[in-house]
């Protein structure tokens, strides 16, 4: 009888367990201070990096849930990671000291406190081949900005590997196209970031 319980309870813990691994397939690592972030098409982006960026923020407000992406009036001058302007744009990181070379992408949230980002600024490594589509020649750039627009929610990288391939996956090398479709994963975070945000 005494070793019949603890092996329930043995299975018990196993199944939790189990289930606890398949739930966090996603990573938040900051909040957003609004429910809508507004972002402006900084004048650095061509008209097919502006499209890119348009489709990938879209892709985010289709899915489920209340948090949302407001395309603004384009931007210039100077983009400053710290103001209230959240700029999307394409720069050559080789010409920049805070851009990493060897980054395709990047993202820059200014933090509020330690769980909040008040603003963000997204960035396409020019130096890199872009194109549209799944080619070893060149990088999706939408599936690149749809990845950096799951950061600018609050979402941060997965470094396990599923098939399809997540839109958080961290390495955009070979699966930049992949990344334009949004998974579970990808799904669930969201909706977890707005469950963190109505239980602040
Ligand atoms: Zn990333």
């Amino acid at each position: 009888m005494k070793s019949r319980k603890k092996l329930s309870i043995f299975i018990l813990t196993l199944t939790i367990l189990f289930q606890v691994s398949l739930a966090h397939a996603y990573v938040i690592d900051s909040l957003p201070l609004f429910w809508t972030q507004n972002w402006h098409p900084h004048v650095t982006l061509s008209s097919l990096e502006n499209t890119a960026a348009t489709n990938a923020a879209s892709t985010w407000n289709s899915a489920p849930g209340n948090l949302k992406f407001s395309k603004q009036t384009q931007s210039s001058g100077t983009i400053d990671l710290s103001d209230t302007r959240n700029d999307v744009a394409a720069l050559n990181f080789s010409q920049y000291e805070f851009l990493p070379n060897n980054f395709i992408g990047a993202i820059y949230r200014q933090p509020l406190n330690g769980t909040t980002h008040r603003n963000f600024d997204i960035f396409l490594n020019r130096d890199y081949n872009w194109g549209d589509g799944s080619s070893p020649d060149y990088f999706d750039r939408q599936g690149v900005f749809t990845h950096e627009f799951g950061h600018a929610l609050g979402l941060g990288d997965v470094y396990v590997m599923s098939t399809p391939v997540p839109t958080m996956y961290y390495d955009g090398t070979y699966f930049s196209y992949a990344m334009r479709t949004l998974e579970n994963d990808d799904r669930s975070g969201k909706l977890e970031i707005e469950n963190r945000l109505n239980n602040k």
